[in-house]
């Protein structure tokens, strides 16, 4: 098959990168060349961010139900495409087609906004002689900037309460997962969003994502990706306008299994937590902590679940474990197996099986630590691969210090029949998502999704995310005639 060629979409049209400049993105499981894809300039931001602004005057003095009409275009458009979108991302990042859930969830969003984006602020008559009144409207242009395990629900998630408000957005996908990015853009003008209200760039974040950090036109900027990518935006901010950020990050999740558990479903959910999308998940419980009395069971069930993964192909329906993303995600999670291997755990299950000479996939093999120190790296640091390490604890207190000891604070999850103590537990936890006899990536659409500490500052939901996108104004409105 010949590579796709993509371009980016600025104003309602297609145009290539300014510069002309394209990179080349392969297939993590054959190697092929899948699309040339175009390099937005730091000019290609600029005029993004110019069509933005020259939309956002039209687009927010539009009524919500106005606005919300090509939202639930899209939300069709999207849900009608599912299987050509999931293809896309399997042969672009490796995510198996079976694992697709992200049209589903971008429908929802999308029909969500497109019916309830009523940004609503207070009014007071608690001042004498005063009507006062709190206003959210919109920013104007907003950057949007989303990583590459899950693109679609990235996208959809922060473009459609962004635009639904009254913003214009200008977003950067990522360069390891840019095409379902660009297919829905095939479809903005056709739904009946003006020009300019939605702007999609491709391109490496060090260019275009840089230069939308620190753009001077842009008041507020949604990112999901690495706590690490998340400091330098923080920066550019700063350096910049001190534009309004809102952070999903990183996660080093804990799951606490205590003895009463029902420890066969623990062992399932947790096992699909770590090892769904190949480990490339913000809020898998990468560390696993079980009461000491009924370790060696549950690393039994454990063991035979990640054994009995269908690894292969990412197209085909059968298979529930991909390639890694790329070849800098599959060294960088090789490597942390090789740190794992030097710390003083043990490995109970790895990628042993080499792969075949000439197989160019990008497969890593559930790997499984048992008893790693807990100042190790690899109970530290993001891997975001599948790579789990299952430690054993005695006492209450002790596991929820081990599970606090860390920098991040996304997702935890505790498996327990002792109601109190899920409610104790829950309470302690420094994270936050809790999940209690049930694991990541559950979740609900209207509770705030976000992080504690490292992983994160503001909270989405389809509850929540309408604040971001918004500026809050306080009129005191004096008005002595009113009485007091
Ligand atoms: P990343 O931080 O490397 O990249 C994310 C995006 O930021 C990409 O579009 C990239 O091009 C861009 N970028 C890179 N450098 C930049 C810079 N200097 N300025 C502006 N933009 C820049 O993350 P990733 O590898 O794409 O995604 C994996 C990470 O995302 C993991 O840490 C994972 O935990 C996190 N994540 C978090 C959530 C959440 O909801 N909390 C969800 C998914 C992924």
């Amino acid at each position: 098959m010949a590579p796709i060629e993509t371009q980016l979409f600025i104003n309602n049209e297609f145009v290539p990168a300014s510069t002309g400049e394209t990179f080349d993105l392969f297939s993590p499981h054959t190697g092929d060349l899948v699309a040339k894809v175009a390099e937005a300039s730091v000019q290609d931001v600029d005029t993004a961010v110019s069509a933005a602004l020259a939309a956002f005057p039209s687009w927010s003095a539009l009524s919500p139900i106005q606005r919300g009409k090509p939202l639930k275009k899209m939300a069709e458009k999207i849900l009608a495409s599912t299987p050509e979108l999931a293809e896309l991302d399997a042969i672009s990042m490796g995510r198996p087609v079976s694992s697709f859930f992200d049209t589903n969830y971008a429908a929802v969003h999308f029909n969500y906004f497109g019916e309830a984006a009523y940004a609503q602020g207070h009014t007071s008559l608690n001042t004498p002689g005063f009507l006062n009144m709190s206003l959210r409207q919109p920013f104007g242009v907003v950057g949007i900037i989303i990583p590459w395990n899950a693109p679609l629900v990235f996208f959809s998630k922060k473009v459609a309460p962004a635009v639904a408000v009254g913003n214009c957005v200008v977003l950067k996908s990522s360069e390891k997962a840019p095409l379902t990015s660009w297919k829905v853009a095939q479809w903005i003008k056709e739904c009946g969003f003006p020009p300019g209200v939605i702007n999609v760039l491709s391109g490496h974040g060090h260019i275009s994502g840089a230069a939308i950090s620190s753009h001077m036109s842009i008041r507020a900027l949604s990112f999901t990706g690495s706590t690490r990518t998340g400091r330098a935006i923080q920066i550019a901010s700063a350096n910049s306008n001190l534009k309004k950020v809102v952070f999903e990050l990183g996660g080093k999740g804990p799951a606490l299994i205590f003895d009463d558990a029902d420890l066969e479903q623990a062992a399932k959910d947790t096992e699909n937590s770590i090892f769904w999308n190949s480990g490339q998940t913000c809020m898998a419980n990468s560390r696993i902590y079980v009461q000491d009395t009924v370790a060696e069971r549950f690393v039994e069930v454990f063991k035979k679940l990640a054994s009995e993964r269908k690894m292969g192909d990412p197209t085909k329906g059968e298979i529930n474990h991909g390639p890694q993303a790329d070849k800098v995600q599959f060294e960088a999670v090789n490597k942390y197996i090789d740190v794992g291997k030097g710390c003083g755990g043990t490995l109970a299950l790895s990628d042993s099986p080499s792969p075949a000479a000439e197989s160019k996939s990008l497969l890593i093999h559930p790997t499984i630590f048992l008893n790693a120190p807990e100042t190790s790296r690899i109970m530290k640091e993001e891997i975001f691969g599948p790579v789990v390490v299952i430690n054993t604890f005695t006492t209450e207190a002790e596991v929820i210090s081990k599970a606090n000891d860390t920098e991040f604070g996304l997702y935890a999850c505790l498996y327990t029949k002792d109601l109190e103590r899920a409610l104790r537990v829950s309470k302690k936890l420094e994270s936050g998502m809790v999940g209690v006899n049930c694991a990541a990536p559950t979740g609900c659409w209207d509770l705030p999704f976000g992080g504690w500490k490292g992983s994160g500052t503001g909270r989405e939901s389809l509850l929540e995310s309408m604040e971001h996108f918004t500026e809050v104004k306080s009129i005191y409105f004096k008005c002595p005639g009113i009485g007091g």
